[in-house]
């Protein structure tokens, strides 16, 4: 820290970004990534745009905004665009929490929304899941407080139903419930269509995962309007050119080819599925998934089967953190890419058992 550094972020322990080693290729299932390119149409819109960088991008991002709200059936007025999804997370730390309006979410999410609090010096209370890493949403009904709540969860993967959702948003009048669905797209159900219902609700989404565009930076959030404004008053103080040139033609470009990303989608739930099957056949504990990755435990403490894997060429997910300590994360790649990895894990464990 230099003698310069704000004394207000003196204790602000920045967000951990997974791996993105450039020494040697690995098997790379630690940042939840799509195996699938984008579609060429993507690729080619965003080329044709890279001709035009000398201009500014649109701070509205008025096409990319519509083709969005054509998707989810709202008007768009009721969507705002963003650099990555974690952009609007900060946005919604920052215009809906203070001193007095501070957050709860549950204690295994999300790592960057502690750290949007403390950037934003808002309160977070932390909710234990249960022990088998659901959320209980009567521990969010009523809380008396705004609420952030990953649904499909990450790292743990479980999602809620709609109706558990729709509870939560009707008995907290008073906050604004952030639903991040980063993962809805493989099995989950999302809020969207409750946005006209709800005032309080923030629907927020991304590209990332689903869209195989975690490299453009593209995320959005669906509310209502006065929501909407009060994020875009945030924006407009932060970064009106939020989203490039290239990646706006690059996110109309996709919601154009739909089908292709959602037929990618079931791919992957059908590789998680089978992942699911092997690793329990290796005697490993998997938490049921609507995600594009796996909570998973197996009989080796998870520092040293993440260590080992890493040794092998393959990359997942550590979390020094009370109660996941002994799972690893593993995003779910294309089927060459799980058998690379679950061939790994069970040389690891034969390596172990003294068999090799
Ligand atoms: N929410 C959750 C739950 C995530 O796991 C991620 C990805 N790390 C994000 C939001 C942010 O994704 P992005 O900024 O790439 O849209």
């Amino acid at each position: 820290m230099s003698r310069f550094f704000s004394s207000r972020h003196a204790s602000l322990t920045a967000y951990t970004p997974g791996e993105q080693p450039q020494d040697r290729r690995y098997v790379k299932l630690n940042t939840n990534e799509s195996p699938f390119p984008p579609s060429p149409a993507v690729v080619a819109a965003a080329a044709a745009e890279a001709a035009r960088l000398q201009l500014y991008s649109d701070p509205e991002s008025r096409a990319v905004t519509e083709a969005v709200a054509a998707r989810y059936g709202v008007s768009p007025d009721m969507v705002l665009m963003v650099n990555g999804s974690d952009e609007i997370l900060n946005f919604a730390f920052l215009a809906f929490g203070d001193a007095e309006h501070g957050f709860v979410c549950p204690d295994i999410s999300y790592g960057f929304y502690p750290v949007f609090a403390a950037l934003n010096h808002v309160p977070l209370r932390e909710i234990p899941l249960r022990d088998d890493f659901s959320v209980d949403p009567e521990d969010y009904c009523g809380v008396g407080a705004n609420i952030v709540l990953a649904n499909p969860n990450a790292p743990t993967g479980r999602a809620l139903p709609l109706a558990d959702i729709e509870r939560i948003v009707q008995t907290n009048p008073g906050h604004v419930v952030v639903i991040d669905e980063a993962y809805v797209d493989f099995g989950g159900e999302s809020a969207a269509g409750l946005i006209e219902k709800y005032d309080n609700l923030l629907v927020v989404m991304t590209y990332s995962k689903s869209r195989s565009m975690a490299g453009a930076r593209l995320g959005f959030a669906i509310g209502n309007r006065e929501l909407i404004r009060d994020m875009n008053t945030v924006k407009y103080s932060t970064d009106p050119y939020n989203v490039n040139r290239m990646t706006q033609a690059a996110g109309i470009a996709a919601f154009e080819d739909d089908d292709y990303y959602m037929s990618n989608c079931r791919r992957i739930m059908e590789t998680r599925a089978y992942t699911t099957r092997s690793l329990e056949k290796l005697g490993f504990t998997v938490i049921p998934s609507m995600t594009n990755f796996l909570l998973t435990r197996g009989p080796v403490p998870g520092r040293e089967l993440y260590l080992s894997l890493k040794e092998r060429g393959i990359l997942v997910r550590w979390f020094d953190q009370p109660r996941i300590r002994n799972y690893i994360r593993v995003s779910i790649g294309s089927r060459e890419q799980m058998d690379l990895f679950l061939s790994a894990a069970a040389d690891i464990l034969n390596t172990r058992s003294g068999k090799a």
